[in-house]
């Protein structure tokens, strides 16, 4: 086989993303930049450690680059600390538990059929194989987290750590709240912003900084940056790990972090990926991301209000974010024979479980949409409502081969009046 075929399949993803409509809601396009920097040279680089602390030699220039990400992204989001080496969100979590727990600890997170996360303690993951999981939940009348139970949970499983954060939640999330609670515990309180992260740095959602101990994120999701992770600590950290800090105790839990993840759970750092991330984080300091991430609410809120108009059921009734999970019930159709179809008329969305799911994972009886990639391809409230129309048709008509067709010519042209790629 030759690497030819390689790049042939790339150039056909290329058209699939530039004529399709993306409404995954943990996916986005990176700009050019972005791209350049992740496929460059440093890619032939080992620095294993941190700048100025390296294990090999040659590392003055990625040193400057790795110093530029973290100084941006601490701008970014007003944070004292922050690792940008973890290679994706997962490893950022991965890197927290081991700084934060031992083996058969306690951790609270919200549970993943309610829109948690794998690695907030699900039992197929290593967060629930190596430690003892308990979840809070949402409403079943409104879908909202229902805080009086979570804190009633904390209080009678004393988890030694709690975790904020979701994949598939549309509403803000009260981070005094759990604060508050996890102080009463004497609990560490991690929240994880991987799908909001965009939103929150702009000031749109709720600051957990203030209130969480430790932040983690990826950087691919409303960020728009580079696949990646990261972990931040905010500016009143209070050390609640019983470490005796002289006087910066920002920097002890610093190399308590550092140390996590690099020996701990990584070898050597991706460096392109770091560069790539440093561009990342300072497009979202500029003026247009903000505006980019207003229309990203702006774009949820016009398709999920359209979608109700149209018969869809939206858990918790919309949305303070970018997505929206859709419970299908009353539609007849199953969320994994939804993402079929819809992706037959060049639209792809995820099944996902919707709280207390009746069918399994596999099956589920939702799908998620979100907005942040078609917001970067130019679309506005007025294609929302087409949108909310292409959905309706899909779902309406499941084995109407013209109709799906029909719709994905309409897809397909609209998208083409939006172009992607510069390269
Ligand atoms: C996406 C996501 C992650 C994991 O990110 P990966 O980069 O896929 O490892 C972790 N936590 C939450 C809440 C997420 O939504």
């Amino acid at each position: 086989m030759e690497s030819k075929k390689i790049f042939e399949l790339i150039e056909k993803e290329k058209q699939r993303q530039t004529k399709g409509l993306e409404l995954i809601a943990s996916e986005n396009f990176v700009s050019d930049e972005v791209m350049k920097a992740a496929g460059s040279v440093l890619t032939n680089k080992y620095a294993e450690g941190y700048p100025g602390r390296r294990y090999y030699g040659g590392c003055e220039i990625i040193d400057q680059i790795e110093e530029i990400a973290i100084e941006s992204a601490k701008k970014l989001f007003g944070a004292a600390y922050v690792n940008v080496q973890p290679h994706s969100g997962a490893q950022a979590n991965a890197a927290v538990f081991l700084a934060c727990l031992k083996p058969g600890d306690k951790v609270m997170g919200l549970d993943l059929a309610h829109g948690g996360h794998l690695t907030h303690g699900s039992p197929v993951n290593f967060s629930g194989l190596n430690y003892d999981p308990v979840f809070y939940k949402v409403n079943k009348e409104d879908g909202r987290i229902n805080y009086e139970d979570m804190m009633a949970t904390a209080r009678r499983e004393k988890p030694k750590m709690i975790i904020v954060g979701a994949s598939a939640y549309s509403r803000d999330f009260n981070y005094k709240k759990f604060r508050e609670v996890a102080d009463e515990i004497g609990a560490i309180l991690m929240a994880d912003i991987s799908h909001p992260a965009g939103l929150i740095a702009k000031g749109i959602l709720s600051d957990p900084l203030p209130y969480c101990h430790i932040v983690t994120t990826t950087t691919h999701k409303t960020l728009r940056g580079t696949r990646g992770g990261m972990i931040m600590l905010g500016k009143d950290f209070e050390n609640p790990f019983g470490y005796k800090t002289p006087k910066g105790e920002i920097k002890m839990m610093s190399q308590v972090f550092d140390g996590a993840v690099f020996p701990g759970t990584q070898g050597g750092p991706l460096e392109h990926i770091i560069a790539a991330k440093a561009i990342t984080f300072i497009e979202a300091l500029s003026d247009e991301f903000l505006v980019y991430a207003h229309q990203v609410v702006k774009n949820a809120q016009v398709l999920s209000k359209s979608l109700i108009e149209r018969g869809f059921e939206i858990i918790s009734g919309g949305t303070d974010n970018h997505l929206m999970l859709i419970d299908l019930h009353n539609k007849n159709i199953t969320g994994k024979v939804a993402e079929k179809v819809l992706e037959k008329a060049a639209i792809t969305c995820n099944k996902n479980m919707i709280p207390y799911d009746d069918r399994s994972p596999f099956i589920t009886s939702g799908i998620r949409f979100g907005t942040a990639a078609v917001t970067t391809r130019g679309l506005k409230e007025n294609d929302m409502i087409k949108i909310a129309d292409f959905v309706n048709e899909v779902i309406d008509n499941p084995e109407n081969d013209k109709v799906l067709n029909k719709v994905r010519e309409e897809v397909n042209s609209l998208m083409d009046s939006r172009p992607l790629f510069n390269w």
